[in-house]
């Protein structure tokens, strides 16, 4: 049995406790919020997205920056705040953009999405977790002929990688999903994949927790708890330092997310992850809303139906570590979604939420051990996709820390 701290009790801290702990290791999970998944994991597109991680940084992305800069309403915003951080992450995302690149991240990125997908359904299946979790499929709509062309591609790529999708037209998009009806006139096909999941990130967080504290399992938590630096001895990390005092351990899974580098800087541990902003919307119910999740391209928007809620979500601001509110944004975000389940909700009771996407330039997490304190492993950088990879991540985490080989070739994923 081995000690093990957890840092960070969002879902990717969470997943990683929760198989640490099914495999008998005694686990300590710190957390400076006062509950589990307050953080970027609290209200997240709650799409379970394991065919779509084709990277952000990919080839032609540079081309099309600058309109979406331009346009007010754009799916991205940037602010300068000439730190080395944000400075080194954007020459790496620049570096990334290039087609070769892309094509091998979407590769190991698929690779751990189907490994997250197998665990989180084996979970699913073995425990009583409840998060609207839904085998919903997903379609992601065109509006563009260019783009649908590309994506087309993009899914015979992904086919000889394993994955189920099929190209739809307009009339059989509106037909697996009449709620579409609205931007008909727009559409010009879609994508869909039957395979993907959806469900809500916070409750799923709870469950893990709940389930944690059951008898089963040597768990304990300190949320209010905020870790201020690690302490090393003799090559190895010793110890966690906090307000209350010092916990000790044998290994040290790092899952701050944002907070990861600021606490690895001291230790010469680099992280390149940068906060990329975004938003989403949450409104009950009360008219036709899509029962799958939707990506519109147009808008670069997700809808998600949990339980007797639609979440909606997109943006991706570089405006350094922000987690202000703004308000434009929003209403961007709901106007777009307005116009597009217009009968969806009556729009009036809604749930605003930021977030910080702790992205990496290339869009691949880093996990396992440093190469300098081989007890301190990281678990990181799942950007936009911390709920689909977070179960995967932590089947990474749990098999390297026992000395097995990990379940999937870490081409690329290695800290
Ligand atoms: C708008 C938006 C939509 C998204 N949609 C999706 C989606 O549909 N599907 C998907 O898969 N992903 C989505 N994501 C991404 C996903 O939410 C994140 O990747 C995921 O939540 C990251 O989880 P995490 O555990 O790494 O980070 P967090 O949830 O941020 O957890 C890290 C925890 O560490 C704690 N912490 C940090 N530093 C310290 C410290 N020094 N001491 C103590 N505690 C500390 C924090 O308080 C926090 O609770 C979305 C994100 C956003 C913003």
């Amino acid at each position: 049995m081995t000690r093990v701290v957890v840092l960070g009790a969002g879902v990717v801290g969470l997943a990683s406790a929760y198989l640490l702990a099914r495999e008998g290791h005694s686990v300590t999970v710190l957390e400076g919020e006062p509950a589990s998944g307050m953080a970027t994991s609290r209200s997240n597109g709650g799409q379970l997205s394991y065919n779509y991680v084709a990277p952000f940084a990919g080839p032609g992305v540079i081309g099309k920056v600058p309109g979406w800069l331009l346009d007010p309403d754009g799916p991205l915003r940037f602010r300068p705040d000439f730190t080395w951080g944000q400075i080194s992450w954007l020459i790496g995302f620049l570096r990334a953009c290039n087609a070769d690149t892309a094509l091998r991240t979407t590769a190991a990125l698929l690779r751990l999405a189907y490994l997250s997908r197998d665990t989180l359904r084996e979970v699913v299946a073995r425990e009583a977790l409840d998060f609207a979790y839904a085998r919903s499929g997903k379609l992601v709509v065109y509006s563009d002929s260019t783009g649908f062309e590309g994506a087309r591609r993009q899914m015979a790529a992904q086919a000889a990688l394993g994955s189920e999708q099929h190209a739809l037209s307009a009339a059989e998009c509106l037909r697996i999903e009449p709620s579409l009806a609205f931007i008909a006139s727009r559409l010009v096909g879609g994508i869909h994949t039957p395979g993907e999941d959806a469900g809500d990130c916070h409750l799923f967080c709870q469950g893990l927790e709940r389930l944690l504290r059951g008898s089963n399992f040597d768990v304990r938590f300190h949320f209010s708890s905020r870790v201020t630096q690690l302490l090393t001895a003799g090559g190895r990390v010793v110890g966690a330092a906090t307000r209350d005092g010092v916990h000790e351990g044998d290994a040290f899974i790092l899952a701050f997310g944002n907070g990861a580098r600021a606490l690895a800087a001291p230790l010469a541990v680099d992280v390149p992850v940068q906060p990329l902003k975004g938003y989403s919307l949450t409104v009950p119910i009360s008219g036709a809303a899509p029962s799958i999740s939707i990506t519109d391209t147009k808008a670069k928007i997700v809808y998600a139906r949990l339980g007797g809620s639609l979440r909606v979500a997109g943006m991706a601001d570089v405006v350094g570590n922000d987690p202000r509110f703004d308000n434009r944004r929003l209403d961007t975000l709901l106007r777009q979604a307005q116009a597009t389940f217009p009968e969806a909700s009556d729009w009036r009771d809604l749930q605003p939420w930021t977030g910080l996407r702790p992205a990496t330039p290339t869009g691949l997490p880093i996990l396992g051990p440093t190469p300098r304190w081989p007890n301190l492993y990281l678990n990181l950088g799942q950007g936009a996709l911390g709920f689909t990879l977070a179960m995967g991540s932590a089947a990474i985490i749990a098999d390297l820390l026992a000395g097995r080989p990990a379940p999937i070739p870490m081409d690329g994923l290695s800290a």
